[in-house]
């Protein structure tokens, strides 16, 4: 068996079919976010505008997050020691899951090394301590969520993506004695579209079903203190389970569930991926901690990331760019068609420093094809400004559909 052929005969698929990945070599500066220095491939370098972070407020760099990592490192070193179980739960673990619980209402919660292993370890041991469990997933949800409901093994419905009726359909139509969970997103990242959680809610409680929400990209942005967009609606102690990460807009890196002590403590105890791991560094729980406490006291910047993305998509409208409306802080630009939206991509990166990635299939279906902005509070109007005035030249110079038609 030629094993490096096989290998290469993969990576020549993925590249025939337009989806070969190349990394963009970023330099993130302190101070200068969202500027960063691009390293090219022959070695030169070049600032560039970063419009695609899910830093999504700059809290990696905000100082009282950095501070309170090299505070850490000092008091404490560099590594946690061990697994959770094994020597391995350090103080932090403990004042940051009882941060996270008050952040969310809840009794408890529980820390993972990200946000992906926090829905894969948690979705797939609930089949285990809830045998005969029905899980019914939006067909949108994030892949780690997916895995989980996989690996759990269990049986699963999907429903058409935030379609309430449809969802009802399927747990009408389940076994009314079957226990049930109904697994969702608030914030979907690619289009920006936030689901109708109240809705979700009443249809689990007609259907005696456990809800279990992942916040990933609502955490810190949403609501009073940041709890989200359960936070927002008031409605943070109807979801049974809220899921989070820690590396998007608290600026660190990490993962967490939140709810009832019972169910926390059920998966602290059988969810393979939380034990048989180890444990988050002093560093990074200190910069976590930090972080959840500052945008808990900080509504302010919540407001000014909100008036960004909205005047982002303001300006685009007027140009007359193909903006996909939603309700978020996302700001998604249609162009349709793969090759287009790499080559727009490449070019703004290139000619005008301006970095943001082209999102493609499978990530989005084809001819859904976009580059999807994501503003902070740190882009200024004249970096808008540069920006739709690259957007405009190369949307002439490509040709492609603007609002309300197509091109010629
Ligand atoms: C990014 C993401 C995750 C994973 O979080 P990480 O902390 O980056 O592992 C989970 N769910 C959704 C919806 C995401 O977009």
């Amino acid at each position: 068996m030629d094993y490096k052929a096989a290998f290469r005969s993969a990576v020549d698929q993925i590249r025939e079919e337009g989806r070969y990945r190349v990394f963009a070599d970023l330099k993130r500066q302190r101070g200068q976010f969202p500027r960063a220095t691009w390293t090219r491939q022959d070695g030169s370098e070049r600032e560039v505008v970063v419009w695609c972070s899910n830093d999504y407020l700059g809290q990696g760099q905000n100082p009282v997050v950095m501070d309170a990592m090299k505070a850490a490192v000092d008091a404490h070193g560099s590594g946690s020691g061990g697994t959770r179980n094994i020597s391995g739960t350090n103080h932090d673990h403990v004042l940051l899951e009882a941060e996270l619980a008050d952040l969310h209402g809840k009794d408890a919660a529980l820390l993972f090394t990200s946000g992906y292993v926090s829905n894969e370890a948690s979705l797939s041991v609930v089949q285990k301590i809830l045998p005969g469990l029905i899980i019914f997933s939006d067909e949108q949800n994030h892949a780690s969520m997916i895995a989980g409901i996989r690996n759990g093994g269990g049986p699963r419905k999907i429903f058409k993506h935030n379609d309430l009726a449809h969802l009802e359909e399927l747990l009408a139509a389940a076994p009314a004695d079957a226990p049930k969970l109904v697994a969702f997103e608030s914030v979907y990242s690619m289009d920006g579209d936030i689901a109708d959680i109240a809705g979700t809610i009443a249809l689990a409680k007609k259907y005696g079903a456990m809800t279990y929400l992942d916040e990933v990209h609502a955490v810190g942005m949403y609501g009073p203190r940041g709890g989200g967009v359960a936070e927002r609606d008031g409605l943070m102690d109807q979801i049974d389970i809220i899921e989070g990460t820690l590396g998007k807009a608290f600026g660190v890196m990490g993962g967490y569930i939140a709810g009832d002590a019972e169910v926390i403590d059920a998966i602290r105890l059988m969810a393979s991926g939380f034990i048989f791991t180890t444990s988050l560094p002093p560093a990074l729980t200190a910069g976590a901690l930090a972080s959840v406490r500052w945008l808990k006291a900080h509504p302010e910047v919540r407001e000014i990331h909100q008036e960004r993305a909205a005047t982002l998509k303001g300006m685009f409208k007027a140009a007359g760019l193909p903006v996909m409306d939603n309700d978020s802080h996302i700001v998604p630009v249609l162009v349709g068609d793969p090759v287009h939206c790499k080559m727009i991509s490449d070019m703004l990166l290139a000619d005008f420093g301006v970095y943001v990635q082209p999102i493609n299939y499978p990530t989005v279906p084809r001819g859904t094809e976009r580059l999807r902005f994501t503003p902070t509070p740190f882009h200024t109007d004249d970096m808008m400004r540069k920006l739709v005035a690259a957007m405009e030249k190369l949307w002439a110079h490509c040709n492609v559909a603007r609002m309300g038609g197509h091109a010629a």
